[in-house]
């Protein structure tokens, strides 16, 4: 568990199970991601720090409930300082269990507002709003219809990303190392498949990466074909430098932090209380008001998207501290 900030408030994030070549890997994914929470926290208004978990899985050490409940007594321990979700390979069975043993969780099917319990929805909403608006800025246009988005990853957030813009008349395409979900995705919105190894360079408006981080960088950088990158994935840049490559390319890029912070809006509104199911959806359809000003300051500056979020979400953080 990785704690980077309490500044404003509990630290706050998602628990990732996931297979890792090394300890050290896991580490540094932790770390990562959990400045990414508080940068997302801070960035989305929230009064939570951030932080974020990862448990070590893979066939030798599948999850189960033994695991779940001592990771929940891991994250009880804190006393809550941190509080846990759902992230890649937890579902909300899942936070049901570590709820057996803490109460510094959330994203449960427990209160009228959390609904499932899932923010996966919560999340492709803030991401289609954001892609919208990055299809204002960059390409002077009010409609989606008829413009192509390339999804990579037709998980939780992805393939309800896809819904919402299949019905908004976007020409999907789609991959998946899952064939199960590309072939549904086929059948039910009309996209078209590409590969895991193609989706990112497909010629698209917009490439909608909601898989796992790390796409960008010197080497695929130069290889994108489209002039948006909007999509939900945590840590989409490999490195600080990547930001500035993608505007040098003339990319538009979406911080993945501000655009994918619809799920944290719900699970971290569920946890602190107070919220209406109204009142966060109103909190998620700020997300493309806050990347638009992003946005207009890159342009008039001539800086990369990323470095104007970063130093707006360290400002904010500083002013906490
Ligand atoms: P998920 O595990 O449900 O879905 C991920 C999907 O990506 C899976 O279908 C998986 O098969 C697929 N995938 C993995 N590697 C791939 C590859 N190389 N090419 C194509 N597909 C690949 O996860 P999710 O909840 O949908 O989250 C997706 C991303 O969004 C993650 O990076 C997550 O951290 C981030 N995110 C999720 C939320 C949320 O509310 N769930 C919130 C913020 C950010």
């Amino acid at each position: 568990m990785a704690l980077h900030s309490t500044a404003l408030g509990a630290a706050a994030g998602g628990s990732r199970f996931w297979h890792y070549n090394s300890s050290s890997d896991a580490l540094t994914d932790a770390l990562r991601l959990s400045r990414g929470m508080s940068y997302k926290n801070a960035m989305a208004g929230l009064p939570l720090g951030g932080g974020k978990a990862v448990v070590l899985v893979d066939a030798t050490r599948p999850k189960t409930p033994a695991m779940l409940a001592a990771f929940g007594r891991f994250v009880d321990s804190l006393h809550g300082q941190y509080v846990t979700a759902e992230d890649v390979g937890a579902t909300v069975a899942d936070m049901e269990i570590v709820a057996t043993q803490t109460r510094y969780v959330s994203g449960l099917p427990r209160t009228a507002i959390s609904g499932d319990g899932n923010p996966g929805p919560k999340t492709a909403l803030g991401v289609y709003l954001g892609i919208k608006a990055a299809v204002k800025f960059q390409l002077r246009r009010d409609e989606l219809r008829g413009l192509t988005v390339a999804v990579q990853g037709l998980g939780g957030v992805g393939y309800e990303l896809c819904r919402l813009l299949a019905a908004d008349g976007v020409q999907l395409r789609v991959a998946d190392v899952r064939d199960a979900s590309v072939q549904k995705a086929v059948v039910q919105f009309g996209a078209v498949t590409s590969t895991p190894e193609r989706i990112l360079f497909e010629r698209a408006d917009v490439v909608s990466p909601c898989a796992l981080g790390a796409g960008f960088n010197s080497t695929t950088i130069p290889k994108l074909q489209t002039s948006i990158v909007a999509g939900a994935a945590n840590n989409q840049l490999a490195t600080a430098q990547d930001g500035a490559r993608l505007h040098s390319a003339g990319v538009l890029y979406a911080p993945d932090y501000v655009i994918n912070a619809g799920g944290i809006i719900s699970v971290g509104r569920e946890y602190l209380g107070g919220a209406t199911v109204e009142s966060i959806r109103a909190e998620i359809h700020r997300i493309p008001t806050r990347l638009m000003e992003i946005f207009a300051h890159s342009s008039a500056s001539n800086r990369p998207t990323s470095d104007i979020a970063d130093e707006m979400a360290r400002q904010l953080l500083s002013e906490a501290r």
